[in-house]
């Protein structure tokens, strides 16, 4: 392959190499976060875009504290043409009327609108509002105890949210999930549905969702009598309420009155009356819903029966059973009933309290709760145990509560260690996604600090290259620039370099004087002549060797021309003394050749003394030295001639 085309390969390979590591290198450093998939925006932010949009919500989150403001402001809207609205927007016209309906108690126009508003999810493909309405009919079944429709609906809600991210919807249907299956009994299922809700309410910051599953939660201990834990996770839903800043007085409500129900159930008379007085400051009757009056009552009759006040119980259970809509609500309903054979029990209506117990017995039996029912099993055991008469029963139903209470035991050890093995699996999956993190960091750097070694390694080779390039020219000009200054045959320096020395060499020393010397060898041409030019030769370079020997570093010593020679020599007090030297090194040692050892002389022509820089602007000394050699060649040959003075 020709050099050429493989130094275009090498380029362009460095080339490639170079955008991929710089890309690793400079651009990849800012990068290292967890891939999640992008969740989807909540319908607000759209709507926060519009004029209307911002108005829409507005109403629609006073309708949950000022339906009656909220219900001008929105006719003050005066919003007739709807097909001006977005979706979205549309969206939320109906979700304001559906709550101010809700709020007039007028179900056939919330069940009117809730409809459109399901044409409207249907038809605009509004993934967020087709949850929200799962969820809402989801919970509608369950607060009736129509837990298997509820179940259905709730999976289906969580399934869109998880598939199309939409993530702030799935702490309410996580919430959901759990009560479902807190309802029927699975608590198991039930924790950990609320635990996926606290963990994704956490992520997003919403600590309203975290504080309703974490009343939940506290529910759900408190089914299998754990009251200290159940009373933990009520202050803390509290706390996350206040936390949250919204401000939702039901819910409060809920959470005091489950505390009181706890306190009641631990004996504390004094702590469980003030928390069901925390409570009273946030309910009003005439704006809380069906529920919430049924759970205000059931908590007034459980204070009323810690205080011994079992007419005003009983009077107070019976109000419940009356409530317009009771019935509607399964569970609180038969738990009226319970409370009402509490109050009749304590009355001494002892059969009353047995009707009253089949009753409640009935109803759970028909929602199919069967923690309830046993519950209402152990309320007829307790009737009959203050009646003294039904023995046998009452033993039946003493061993059917005992059998239950070992499998509420047991489900009380498996949720416990449920919560131990998921708290464990949390850190362990959090541990793991660490871990991973780090080594992808590490494996990040490694490869970053393999990159730079390598970039560092083509730097130095690329260095290296060069200087030794660069050496390499230098040495081969110097060599051609010694060439051109050498004398071929007897390997001195030629007149060049006599020149270049005197005008900005550094061999001699530019504060001494010196004097040129010129040598020519006597009847050299003879010597030729005689035996023949190879021999001549030999002389010459012998001549050469003897009289370098006998110069300093500091002085020139040039083949001049021929057999002629130049010589810079130092004046000093020597001078004279050293060419008598040079003299003797001719005349008192004969020239070994192979034609036989001749006698050779030579003669010295010398000059005045000059420094180096007048050598070289003034051709005056050499002239000198020249005339001096004539004159020793003149005067007989084998001797120095120096100027007169
Ligand atoms: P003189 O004593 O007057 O200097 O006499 P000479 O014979 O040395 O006189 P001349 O200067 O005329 O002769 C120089 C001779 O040196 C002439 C030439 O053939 C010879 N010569 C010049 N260069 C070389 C060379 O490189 N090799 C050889 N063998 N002879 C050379
Ligand atoms: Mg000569
Ligand atoms: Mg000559």
């Amino acid at each position: 392959m020709r050099k050429s085309s493989l130094l275009s390969f090498l380029v362009i390979g460095l080339c490639i190499w170079a955008v991929v590591t710089v890309d690793i290198l400079v651009f990849q450093t800012e990068t290292d976060t967890v891939d999640h998939p992008a969740a989807s925006s909540h319908p607000e932010i759209e709507l926060s875009q519009s004029d209307i949009g911002q108005q829409l919500i507005s109403i629609f989150d006073q309708t949950k504290v000022d339906p009656q403001t909220s219900s001008s402001r929105f006719l003050a809207l005066e919003l007739t043409n709807l097909s001006k609205l977005t979706p979205t927007e549309k969206a939320y016209w109906l979700k304001i009327q559906i709550k101010l309906a809700k709020n007039m108690k007028d179900s056939r126009t919330v069940d009117e609108l809730t409809l459109q508003l399901k044409k409207l999810a249907d038809n605009e493909k509004l993934t967020w509002l087709t949850v929200s309405l799962l969820i809402d009919e989801a919970v509608n079944h369950a607060r009736h105890s129509r837990i298997p429709q509820a179940e259905t609906l709730i999976k289906q809600a969580i399934m869109i949210a998880r598939e199309h991210h939409i993530i702030y919807q799935l702490p309410r249907a996580y919430n959901v999930a759990g009560f479902i299956s807190n309802s029927s009994n699975e608590l198991l299922k039930s924790q950990r549905f609320f635990s996926a809700g606290i963990k994704v309410a956490t992520e997003l910051g919403d600590s309203l969702y975290n504080s309703t599953i974490h009343n939940n939660l506290g529910l759900l201990y408190l089914h299998i009598e754990r009251w200290h834990k159940a009373l933990e996770y009520m202050q803390k839903a509290r706390k996350l309420l206040n936390e949250s800043g919204v401000i939702n007085n039901p819910l409060m409500h809920t959470i005091y009155l489950n505390e009181a129900f706890i306190y009641n159930r631990l004996g504390d008379v004094e702590n469980s009356i003030a928390a069901y007085s925390e409570a009273q400051l946030y309910f009003e009757e005439e704006k809380a819903s069906v529920r919430d009056n049924l759970i205000q009552l059931k908590g007034k009759a459980e204070v009323l029966l810690l205080l011994k006040e079992y007419e005003e119980a009983r009077k107070t259970a019976t109000h419940c059973l009356n409530f317009p809509g009771s019935k509607e609500y399964p569970l609180e309903f038969g738990q009226c009933y319970l409370l009402l054979a509490k109050s009749l029990n304590q009355l001494k209506e002892y059969q009353l309290a047995l009707n009253m117990v089949d009753e409640a017995i009935e109803i759970f039996t028909d929602i199919d709760h069967e923690r309830w029912v046993i519950r209402s099993y152990n309320q007829k055991a307790e009737v009959y145990s203050s009646l003294g008469d039904f023995e046998s029963a009452l033993d039946m139903y003493r061993i059917f509560y005992q059998q239950d209470k070992q499998q509420l035991l047991g489900k009380v050890y498996n949720l416990e260690n449920a919560f131990a093995t998921r708290r464990i699996e949390q850190e362990r999956d959090l541990l793991d996604v660490e871990k991973k993190l780090t080594e992808a960091k590490l494996a990040k750097e490694r490869l970053r600090f393999q990159i730079a070694c390598i970039w560092g390694i083509i730097a130095i080779v690329i260095i290296t290259l060069t200087i030794q390039k660069s050496v390499l020219m230098h040495r081969k000009n110097k060599e051609l620039e010694n060439l051109s200054f050498i004398d071929p045959l007897t390997g001195l320096n030629n007149r060049r370099y006599y020149n270049y020395q005197v005008k900005s060499g550094k061999i001699l020393s530019k504060t001494l004087f010196y004097r040129i010397a010129l040598l020519d060898l006597d009847y050299f041409k003879q010597v030729n002549d005689q035996y023949g030019h190879d021999i001549g030769d030999v002389v010459l370079k012998e001549s050469a060797k003897r009289v370098s020997k006998l110069l300093a570093d500091n002085e020139l010593f040039i083949r001049w021309g021929g057999e002629e020679f130049l010589m810079v020599l130092i004046d000093d007090k020597s001078v004279e003394q050293r060419i008598q030297l040079i003299l003797e090194t001719f005349n008192k040692t004969k020239f070994e050749t192979s034609a036989g050892n001749l006698d050779i002389t030579t003669s010295i022509g010398v000059s005045h003394p000059a420094l180096p820089t007048e050598l070289h602007y003034n051709d005056e000394y050499f002239r000198k030295a020249d005339q001096n050699l004539y004159e020793a060649k003149r005067s007989g040959r084998n001797q120095a001639v120096y100027p007169d003075s």
